[in-house]
């Protein structure tokens, strides 16, 4: 057996996996996936189908399997859903047949119950006195089974069991039902419930994932994951749905309760990789936050090195700051094949030995002899890494030393992001420098957690950072002894 150096080029081709097959190209080579995105709109007058559609696609980046749109006219709800992204779920004739005052809309990724049209949102439910609620709902639940035995009828997913334990309580108004029910749920919700007359938003006490409050300037009302899904229709943040919070809004304005206290621990995540950089959260914008872990990656693990570049599109902000504060020069070096996701037509077996090339392309003017700086959000379980390092050698890069803009990922996410089990984490098992040699960079460095969360406005205290520390502050049922059961074997990585 011989010892030989072996090329950059015979390394890239050897590291470089094919596509598995009959992989989704949508997600293949993504990082962690949100749950969903949802909106609801109280705009008389106006034409809230298509507003609600328009702030659905500011919102697609939180799910794109499905998408839904339920409107009421003041007597009756119509919900018009289907597997799809936005604009193909939606033409102009589905959205003139939604006629109404006020509307929820949703945009889906599953990570409980399966893909399919009935899973899919709006959940619509009919309560026993004969009238309907729709109901859309971003996070995930973790006492689905304690929940579930309260009902007659098993639900397909924790958000219908939500619709179904609102629609049990006949005897009061769905406002007050959800004031009775909220407290009974575990885990992370963002939630938006239609009846005939009202739009219900409701959030779970720790607040872990976004949803915010706008007004339009013909004095309607928007409720939005996001606050980019309000710019693109004109309205104007004007503050939170607070932790423990239902508001409730119809023609007399927009009433809050409260029905638990606020113990706020918004998903340090959404700050790193999930929401848009033009999303603002708690008066700062994620883009600034994401310059700043760019920065402070800079400073934590500085480098010779000749250029800058980011892995599209979440690495973008954060590697400009990370140029910025190294003094070195920025550039795209990989380009993302934006619309490859988004076609029907699966890849050929020869197609799919190119693996990563699929999503990403290097140019090969920018990275060809240089030493790069390759910035990222995360590293999941790995394989994807290692073939960006691959292709990028292959492209004739010098040296790739990357920098990871959150803490390794040891612990899977319990409230709404599907990241992978424990046992496919990389970062579950093996340390960073075993880590480089996987991937085959010349250097790796991940962000310290101080470090990340200086870079956003929030206190610890007020952040959830399970993924990275195992610190649930939501209790998941079994998870102790699940950590207990998993060994990482990474003899047999072939995830992707
Ligand atoms: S576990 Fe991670 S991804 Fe999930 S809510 Fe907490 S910080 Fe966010």
């Amino acid at each position: 057996m011989t010892n030989e150096p072996i090329e950059p080029r015979e390394r890239a081709a050897a590291a470089v996996e094919p596509l598995p097959e009959g992989v989704d190209l949508a997600s293949y080579g993504e990082g962690p996936r949100e749950e969903c995105g949802v909106v609801g709109i109280y705009a008389p007058g106006e034409d809230v189908a298509t507003l609600t559609y328009f702030a659905l696609y500011a919102l697609q980046h939180r799910g794109q399997e499905s998408a839904g749109i339920a409107v009421s006219d003041g007597r009756r709800l119509v919900v018009h859903k289907d597997m799809g992204l936005v604009n193909q779920v939606f033409r102009d004739t589905s959205l003139a047949a939604l006629h109404g005052d006020l509307a929820i809309g949703h945009c889906r990724y599953s990570t409980t119950g399966a893909s399919s049209w009935e899973n899919a949102q709006p959940i619509y439910y009919e309560t026993p006195t004969g009238g309907g609620i729709a109901l859309g709902h971003n996070g995930n639940l973790v006492n689905t089974n304690e929940l579930a035995r309260k009902l007659d009828q098993p639900p397909r997913n924790d958000s219908e069991l939500m619709a179904a334990l609102l629609a049990r309580d006949v005897d009061v108004s769905l406002e007050e039902a959800i004031v009775r029910t909220a407290p009974q749920l575990r885990g992370a919700y963002s939630v938006v419930v239609l009846d005939e007359q009202r739009i219900h938003a409701f959030r779970d006490p720790n607040g872990v994932r976004p949803l915010q409050i706008g007004r339009l300037p013909t004095g309607g009302w928007v409720v939005a994951s996001e606050s980019a899904a309000l710019d693109i229709i004109g309205a104007v943040l004007v503050r939170d749905v607070e932790p423990g919070e239902v508001v409730s809004i119809d023609g007399n304005g927009l009433r809050s309760q409260r029905f638990a206290e606020a113990t706020p621990t918004f998903c340090l995540f959404e700050w790193v990789y999930l929401a848009r950089p033009d999303h603002r959260q708690d008066d700062r914008s994620v883009l600034y936050a994401r310059r700043n872990m760019g920065r402070q990656l800079a400073r934590e693990a500085p480098v010779d090195a000749d250029i800058v570049i980011p892995v599209p599109e979440a690495g973008r902000d954060a590697a400009a700051g990370y140029a910025a504060e190294a003094a070195l020069p920025f550039a795209d070096g990989l380009v993302k094949n934006r619309y490859v996701g988004r076609t029907f037509i699966q890849p050929t077996q020869s197609l799919r030995q190119l693996g990563i090339r699929l999503k990403l392309s290097p140019v090969r003017e920018v990275v060809e002899g240089r030493r790069l700086v390759v910035v990222d959000d995360s590293i999941v379980r790995g394989n994807t890494a290692r073939q960006l390092v691959a292709m990028l050698r292959s492209a004739g890069a010098a040296e790739v030393h990357m920098r990871i803009t959150s803490p390794p990922i040891a612990n899977p996410c319990y409230y709404g992001i599907d990241m992978a089990s424990r046992a496919e984490l990389i970062g579950a098992d093996l340390d960073v420098e075993a880590i480089r040699e996987f991937l085959d960079a010349d250097s790796l460095h991940y962000i310290s957690l101080d470090g990340l969360i200086d870079a956003t406005p929030d206190d610890r205290s007020q952040l959830c950072t399970a993924c990275f520390t195992g610190d649930y502050p939501i209790p998941v049922p079994g998870e102790q002894e699940q950590l207990a059961q998993i060994r990482f074997d990474f003899s047999d990585d072939t995830a992707g």
